[in-house]
């Protein structure tokens, strides 16, 4: 196997001598592509993305060139991704916040298919600050359940200031309403016709596409 020494600007920094990429020929580029962007892992994400990827792993000349052309034609994209250009002027929110996990974000996702597991529901958690994501599958959306879970997180990184969640049942009930209460939480729900304020939007519509895709890619098998 031939190798290349085309440090990226992390490895360059850290001095660690990391930064030996593993040459890719001609023949197996669309296939070094699929495994940084159209894998399932890899969940169809954009151009700087993908590339970002393949330069902590490979190298051939010509790459940016090809991931942008990669990624552009790719049809599963094409299909499920939304239009990332429409610009519509939304009013600002501003949202105070100085570090991480002091406002949280929520949401459900459902009701999907059931999984083997019975599982039909997810609970999209987000850090408004960092933008880290947890997921957790639900067999039924009830209060006592995304309370169990806002624990959890809550435990792992910090305890919350405030959660942002939409106006479901689940989240205007007693439950849910007491365990914020408990814990001094402000509870803030989202103005329904303007859900962009809740980060976790943003995120559903991720998901939702990289769900779509996994799918076919079982069915049809990899597209190179
Ligand atoms: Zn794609």
């Amino acid at each position: 196997m031939l190798v290349f020494f085309n440090p990226t600007f992390e490895e360059e920094l850290d001095a660690s001598g990391n930064g030996f990429k593993a040459v890719i020929p001609r023949s197996l580029v669309k296939r070094a592509l699929f495994t940084c962007h159209g894998h399932p892992l890899s969940g169809h994400a954009g151009r700087s993305k993908t590339l970002d990827r393949a330069k902590l792993l490979y190298y051939w000349p010509g790459m940016d060139r090809n991931t942008r052309i990669y990624v552009k034609a790719c049809r599963h994209c094409q299909q499920y991704k939304p239009n990332q250009h429409k610009k519509c002027a939304g009013p600002y929110t501003p949202h105070n916040m100085t570090t991480p996990w002091e406002v949280m974000c929520i949401d459900l996702m459902g009701p999907k298919p059931a999984s083997r597991s019975q599982f039909k529901w997810i609970l999209v958690i987000i850090d408004q600050c960092t933008k880290f994501i947890e997921l957790f599958p639900l067999t039924k959306a009830t209060s006592t359940k995304i309370v169990d879970k806002v624990n959890e997180v809550a435990y792992r990184f910090r305890h919350p200031d405030k959660i942002i969640s939409v106006n479901g049942p689940q989240f205007i009930s007693t439950i849910y309403k007491q365990f914020c209460a408990k814990r001094y939480i402000t509870v803030k729900h989202t103005c329904t016709y303007h859900p962009q304020a809740n980060q976790t939007e943003c995120a559903n519509r991720d998901i939702k596409m990289m769900l779509a895709i996994t799918p076919m890619f079982i069915r049809n098998g990899p597209v190179f």
